[in-house]
């Protein structure tokens, strides 16, 4: 199998959670113990130890407040993306804060590293149906690819009617951005995602194995997504309602065990080269790609 997949980490802190009412606000984020740096660089050791390299999308405000972490990254020849500055839903925003926030994002990586992200990824995946408008803003920003989509239902954010492969998004200017959304799995009729999160902590590493097989073996490039706090046994517990509090902290042990053996069973790179190879920046649009 010669198909290689994405493997990328949203580094933010492990308090940004969404939608946890009571939950730790700005205001409080300086005072908490920094455990992402940490985690961050052994996820990205883990990686190199495999020979490939990763996507950071880095949030603005971790950039500023873990001084030297993105640097470190972007010498070990990881890809710097954005995952945007405060860490914001997006259909809460509105276009011009959208921008603003990116922006800043955009500031900060240039200032700590020197280039500019090629790449973004929304907090929460809140690119929905009511926010058509970003995929303009991002393009005007100067963005080349975004990977904010997240084919599906899920409690906040994700599209269910979004193209489930990598693709074109045609944009009211007439220009294009390309979209790599996050990879699913049929499973009796529903798109059901595994790649990443408490999804990857969830499902028995047979199962992860067994679908990215099969996306591979139809030549289809899957997209892994991990934050650091989805390795951290010792993090500290939030309150929040039951149902959440099993999403964020159940399995957290087997995600380092389960990340290897994916590192060990199939073959990674930044989620800008696994797109150029799937879909190149001068290509046609994609005409049917991703529908099921
Ligand atoms: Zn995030």
């Amino acid at each position: 199998m010669d198909v290689i997949n994405a493997f990328t980490i949203d580094v933010e802190g492990w308090f940004n959670m969404l939608d946890i009412p009571g939950g730790p606000g700005r205001e409080d984020w300086q005072r908490l113990e920094d455990r992402d740096t940490a985690q961050t660089l052994r996820m990205l050791d883990l990686v190199e130890r495999y020979g490939a390299r990763a996507t950071c999308f880095m949030l603005g405000w971790t950039v500023d407040h873990r001084p030297g972490l993105l640097r470190d990254i972007a010498r070990r020849g990881h890809e710097i993306a954005s995952h945007g500055y405060g860490h914001d839903l997006l259909y809460e925003m509105t276009p011009q804060q959208f921008r603003d926030d990116l922006q800043r994002s955009k500031e900060v990586i240039h200032r700590e590293c020197g280039t500019l992200p090629r790449g973004y990824r929304v907090p929460g995946f809140s690119l929905t149906e009511s926010t058509p408008w970003a995929f303009q803003v991002l393009a005007d920003a100067g963005f080349d690819y975004d990977s904010s989509l997240f084919p599906s239902t899920r409690g906040h954010g994700g599209m269910p009617s979004a193209l489930r492969l990598p693709h074109y998004v045609d944009l009211p200017d007439g220009k294009r951005i390309r979209e790599f959304p996050i990879s699913v799995t049929h499973v009796f009729g529903r798109r059901i995602a595994y790649a990443g999160g408490g999804y990857l902590r969830f499902f028995p590493y047979r199962l992860v194995r067994r679908w990215l097989r099969r996306a591979n073996e139809a030549g289809e490039p899957v997209i892994l997504y991990i934050h650091p706090h989805d390795a951290d046994v010792g993090r500290p517990r939030l309150r929040m309602p039951l149902k959440r509090r099993f999403k964020c902290y159940y399995n957290l042990h087997t995600t380092m065990g389960k990340l290897e053996r994916l590192l060990q069973d199939f073959r990674w790179g930044t989620a800008y080269d696994v797109l150029n190879r799937a879909l190149p920046a001068a290509a046609p649009p994609a005409n049917a790609t991703g529908r099921d």
